[in-house]
């Protein structure tokens, strides 16, 4: 008998015996405030859904459209015969939209970074990456074999510091940060990182997955929150949050969309987004562009909800977007607390270490444009009993 596959099983139960084994819930509904999740209607306090456009009629419409024009798939990578005369459009309108020369679009948020960190810096270079960085952009980062030096989390007197003792080192030097950051909604200090990158003369990039429709003027972003147009090299974006769809961009200079056209190995080969996914994110755009309505609605909503948690006792955290940490500290009580809010017909995830710091578990609101003011109530009443009877509130 072959034991080749014994260590997976150990490795297995050992995730069940520790708690750490992730159980995977199921949704037989559309996005939307509400969801039916394991055969249940519950409150949705979980999806990045933030406008409400996963289930927006005219994207839906769009996406049919697009299959009755294009069919379902694209056929081929960008680089061979699956560059569609949609993908250009959404290039050009999307460039338009965040004011940038020039667009690139991928098949998800993860795959734009594999495409622009490789092709940007190598072995002999080095990447200055805020030590809570998303997943993506620290794997992208070890696949372009450049030197990583982390600094500490928003922090520019610390990247400042490092910069000048390592740069020297280096052939070049790329600064990367997330714009939102998913686990605290807090801010990356872009305006400061980018006056120390421009000092240093090193390329600074920044991934606004959590930003793209969400923050700056109508949605457009953190480089249009701190105003630093033209001065972002590499930002990337994706689909698959506040635009409802699926799939990645980078935006910024045309010189780089170029060079991703040439060397970024996902656009290379990986086959092309969907046609139904190009013109669902088509109409998104549209949205936007006529309308702050969505966005309007978002930043009212969160700013409600986090107000009525504070009076409530709770501490939300440094959020400065509509992602509200409900900070509990120890990792059981926040998987007791999300299990008693399921119960209550409340779907907010509960996040423990690695995915947090040791001692900063908590569970993640994430509020949506979709939500009515009734719905956030339902959610503050549901918080306020089971934080009152878990003791973390008096
Ligand atoms: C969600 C996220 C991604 C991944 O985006 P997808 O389009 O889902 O692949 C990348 N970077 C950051 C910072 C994210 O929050």
């Amino acid at each position: 008998m072959s034991n080749r596959l014994d260590w997976i099983q150990a490795e297995l139960d050992a995730l069940r015996q520790s708690g750490l084994y992730n159980r995977i819930r199921t949704l037989s509904s559309p996005q939307g405030a509400w969801l039916i999740v394991d055969g249940k209607k519950v409150l949705n306090f979980c999806s990045n859904n933030y406008l409400g456009l996963a289930n927006h009629p005219r994207m839906v419409q769009a996406a049919k459209e697009a299959i009755d024009r294009y069919g379902v798939g694209p056929g081929a990578v960008r680089s061979i015969a699956g560059t569609m005369d949609i993908h250009l459009e959404l290039e050009q309108r999307l460039a338009k939209f965040k004011g940038v020369e020039s667009a690139l679009t991928f098949q998800s948020g993860f795959a734009a970074n594999l495409a622009s960190l490789p092709a940007l810096v190598g072995k002999e270079d080095v990447i200055f990456s805020d030590e809570l960085n998303h997943a993506s952009i620290i794997d992208a980062s070890r696949l372009s074999g450049a030197t990583i030096i982390r600094f500490s989390h928003a922090d520019p007197a610390d990247l400042q510091k490092k910069i000048q003792e390592n740069l020297g080192n280096y052939r070049r030097g790329l600064v990367v940060t997330d714009g939102v950051f998913s686990m605290d909604g807090d801010l990356a200090p872009l305006d400061k990182i980018h006056e120390i990158t421009e000092a240093h003369n090193v390329l600074l990039m920044v991934d606004d997955a959590h930003g793209e429709g969400v923050v700056g003027k109508g949605g457009r972003g953190i480089v249009d929150h701190f105003n630093l147009h033209g001065k972002v090299d590499i930002e990337v974006g994706t689909f698959s949050k506040a635009f409802g769809v699926v799939g990645g961009a980078v935006a910024g200079k045309a010189a780089i969309i170029d060079w991703l056209r040439q060397r970024g190995r996902p656009f290379l080969f990986s086959s092309a987004a969907t046609p139904p996914d190009v013109m669902a994110c088509l109409v998104a755009i549209d949205l936007l562009e006529n309308s702050t309505e969505l966005v309007d609605r978002l930043w009212e909503n969160a700013g409600f909800f986090k107000s009525e948690m504070k009076r409530l006792g709770f501490d939300t955290g440094q959020s400065a977007t509509p992602i509200t940490p409900v900070m509990l500290g120890e990792a059981p009580l926040a998987q007791q607390f999300s299990r008693e809010l399921f119960d209550a017909g409340v779907f907010a995830m509960s996040l423990g270490y690695p995915t947090v710091p040791k001692g900063k578990a908590r569970i993640r609101v994430m509020i949506s444009a979709a939500h009515s003011r009734e719905d956030l109530e339902k959610g503050l009443n549901t918080f306020a009993a089971i934080g009152k009877k878990l003791g973390v509130i008096s």
